[in-house]
């Protein structure tokens, strides 16, 4: 929660606040997320605007999740910018409650809806440990990257070959 009392609501009068929260639970994917109580730092300017307060920011924190071919452990920095209008409790309309509209209790902005969306967003759809990662050995797992030259005594029967390929084909970029 950030208080923005100090701004008065005077339209114009805006105030830089830095800080470093812990990462609330769940921040992420499955496949690759902000381990809960990790550091989140945060850069953010609070501007105040007629119907509420504008915070534009940024969000610095460290990821870790597995490679979605291979499966090893990836550690990765994360940065995304997020911009948000939080409105002022009383300038609601109707209108607003069912809305996605962001809102300011008692003057205090809740960052972690926003915080939430955005490094969602930042994220890769599937992460790779590197980008030409040629992922596990259909048949016993191994990891190809560590031994691609290894062959099985009985080899993939060749009317499954071309499954095989289309199974380690990448998804369509979203
Ligand atoms: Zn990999
Ligand atoms: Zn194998």
């Amino acid at each position: 929660m950030i208080d923005t009392r100090e701004l008065g609501r005077q339209p114009g009068s805006q105030r830089e606040v830095t800080l470093s929260v812990p990462a609330p639970a769940d921040l992420g994917i499955d496949v690759l997320s902000v381990p809960e109580g990790a550091q989140v730092e945060l850069d953010l300017r609070l501007e105040a605007v007629l119907e509420g307060v504008l915070v534009t920011g940024t969000a610095r924190a460290g990821l870790v999740g597995e490679c979605a071919r291979c499966l090893e452990p990836l550690h990765e920095d994360l940065e995304v910018g997020f911009q948000e209008l939080y409105v002022y409790a009383e300038h609601q309309t109707p209108h607003d409650e069912d809305d996605e509209v962001s809102r300011l209790e008692d003057d205090l902005v809740d960052l972690e809806p926003q915080l939430r969306d955005a490094v969602v967003l930042g994220l890769p759809f599937q992460p790779l440990c590197t980008e030409d990662c040629p992922g596990l050995c259909p048949e016993c797992g191994a990891r190809l990257a560590e031994d691609p030259e290894h062959a099985h005594d009985d080899p993939i029967d060749p009317r499954w070959a071309g499954l095989v390929a289309l199974a380690q084909d990448d998804p369509p970029e979203k």
